[in-house]
């Protein structure tokens, strides 16, 4: 086994922030609209410190043990977490006591037991709603056309502060085929913004990882994900998505 070379997290940080001003720049828009989350699962609180101290305030993780480790290994800081994998239902009491926001909203039960947490912690909690933007059968999240309905019924869980949606496109390099992923979530946004029933202001669109954030900032983005661009490859292969094999 050969050591991997070290990740200059600082530096990566620099070029993905220097990117993102690139690509508002591109697309005209003010760099104020798009917010980066640095994603940190896999890796320990040593290189999260890195980023931190570099000015990153909000990590996200896609797993709520991990991440609610993390966050006890870091109480000294002021992280805050945002969950943006799938979550069971049974570990909602587990969210429902660290994070500050939750992107991977997809169920009514689910909406019911955090809300219920919520209220016993005293908590409220920024969610989003998880689209599969791009209908392969493996991506957790609610097929395009449900979403109104689904959001119509979020208005009894005062404890949840919905903010938008949140996606994974196909997983490709070609632009023909992650854009309408992208394309298929500004469409959804506005027909809930044009909505009686789904109250709320929909602002959030969660899209774009490492592979595409250029691209889903040009498609409207308002929160990038980006991992492997800022920390390095990751070395467990099961930790990169959020699909069907994450199911237990
Ligand atoms: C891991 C992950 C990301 C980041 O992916 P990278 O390719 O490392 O940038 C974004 N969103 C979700 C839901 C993830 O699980």
């Amino acid at each position: 086994m050969t050591e991997a070379t070290p990740v200059d997290v600082v530096a990566n940080l620099a070029l993905v922030r220097d990117r993102i001003a690139a690509a508002c720049e591109a697309a005209g828009r003010d760099r104020s609209e798009v917010r980066l989350l640095p994603v940190s699962k896999t890796h320990g609180q040593d290189v999260i410190r890195k980023a931190y101290a570099a000015g990153e305030r909000m990590f996200g993780e896609n797993r709520v043990q991990e991440a609610e480790s993390k966050s006890v290994e870091l109480a000294d800081t002021l992280i805050q977490w945002s969950v943006i994998g799938h979550l069971q239902t049974n570990k909602a009491k587990n969210l429902a006591k660290f994070a500050d926001e939750f992107q991977a909203l997809d169920s009514l039960r689910l909406a019911a037991e955090l809300d219920k947490r919520l209220q016993a912690a005293g908590r409220g909690l920024d969610v989003m709603i998880q689209v599969n933007s791009s209908g392969e059968p493996q991506k957790f999240g609610l097929p395009p056309e449900e979403v109104e309905d689904f959001a119509a019924q979020l208005g009894a869980y005062s404890s949840l502060r919905v903010k938008g949606l949140m996606t994974l496109a196909v997983f490709s390099s070609d632009p023909a085929e992650v854009g309408p992923c992208f394309e298929r979530m500004v469409e959804v946004q506005r027909r809930l913004r044009d909505s009686d029933r789904a109250v709320g202001t929909w602002d959030e669109l969660s899209m774009g990882m490492s592979g595409d954030f250029e691209l889903a900032i040009a498609h409207g983005s308002t929160c990038v994900r980006v991992g492997q661009a800022i920390f390095g490859a990751r070395l467990d292969p099961n930790a990169y998505w959020n699909t069907q094999a994450a199911r237990d």
